[in-house]
């Protein structure tokens, strides 16, 4: 019965006292659009467009292909936004025909942005489709490169955006912990972050992703990432531009209220998450949200960020 009440709620992401947080869909094509919109997504924090991709790993997807399934997306969300990763290949998601196969620690080698700037061709081919795409809708579109690590790399992505001649908002995925340490830098050549908690956590702990046995490590309530979150949220804030998360941490309705504590301004997730996460933020006031991160932060392990996060947020 909760469950369906919890299904049946809609409406924007607020907090108890009017605080709006977004609540996005993470997607990986066209075909999640239905689920995406029943529960009240209210537009997609991350398009991961590595399904073209899929189909043929011998080459790219003609353009023409691409604008067809990226125009599906933005149709399906007309008033809204949408956020288009670029393609991220290698490590986790490999593709023949870009990924080096020889590298002894693919996901510390060519993947993510590096791939695209290797292979320049298939990133303008890309941003064409998206421009091509976006063409004539009303839609907020905003395109974003995963595996940002600097300055330089934000930079050589906002050049090729600007040679495609897309109008959209350009930004850095935060998925390396040097993009949170130097994040008012990055910022200097995007408009927005979006934090990828998933590979951000692999990266602060030199703990594979894919690797059971450091699962311990990948726990997105460890508070040194909270740390990085909380740097990255500030770096925003201070530069007056966006700071998101889309990765796995933001479909925990306790650990969504703590990181719009730490100032998070926007949560993308599975679609299935939306309605957990919408009446845990519309429980609790921004102030709430604050002493729950503020206490998860105080804690030394990721449990005890959890209880005491919760501690705070039972006890109001
Ligand atoms: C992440 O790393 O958190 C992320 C959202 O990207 P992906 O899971 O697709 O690597
Ligand atoms: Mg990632």
């Amino acid at each position: 019965e909760r469950r369906a009440a919890l299904a049946a709620s809609t409406g924007p992401g607020v907090t108890s006292d009017g605080h709006k947080v977004p609540l996005l869909a993470n997607i990986g094509g066209p075909s999640d659009l239905p689920a995406a919109l029943e529960a009240g997504a209210e537009g997609v924090g991350l398009f991961r467009t590595e399904f073209l991709f899929l189909d043929d790993s011998a080459k790219a997807p003609s353009e023409d292909k691409q604008v067809a399934a990226y125009r599906e997306v933005l149709e399906a969300f007309p008033e809204g936004r949408v956020v288009v990763r670029v393609l991220d290949a290698g490590a986790d998601k490999p593709l023949d025909f870009l990924t080096p196969a020889d590298e002894p620690n693919p996901a510390l080698g060519v993947r993510g942005l590096r791939t695209l700037l290797d292979h320049p061709e298939v990133l303008a081919t890309q941003l064409a489709a998206l421009a091509r795409a976006a063409e004539g809708l009303p839609v907020y579109l905003e395109v974003m490169a995963p595996m940002v690590a600097d300055r330089q790399d934000a930079r050589a992505f906002a050049d090729a955006c600007r040679a495609a001649g897309l109008r959209a908002k350009y930004g850095a995925m935060v998925e390396i912990p040097s993009a949170a340490l130097r994040a008012r830098s990055v910022l200097q050549e995007v408009e927005f972050l979006s934090l990828g908690t998933n590979d951000l956590a692999q990266y602060t702990f030199a703990a594979d992703r894919q690797v059971g046995a450091v699962s311990r490590l990948q726990d997105p309530w460890q508070p040194a990432l909270l740390d990085l979150v909380a740097l990255s949220a500030d770096a925003a804030k201070a530069e007056g531009k966006s700071c998101g998360v889309c990765g796995e941490a933001a479909a925990d309705p306790l650990l969504a209220c703590v990181l719009t504590g730490l100032g998070v301004t926007s949560l993308s997730m599975g679609a299935s998450s939306i309605p957990y996460v919408r009446a845990a933020l519309a429980a609790h006031s921004l102030a709430d949200c604050e002493r729950a991160a503020a206490a998860a932060r105080a804690a030394d392990s990721a449990e005890d960020a959890r209880t005491a996060a919760q501690a705070v947020l039972a006890a109001k």
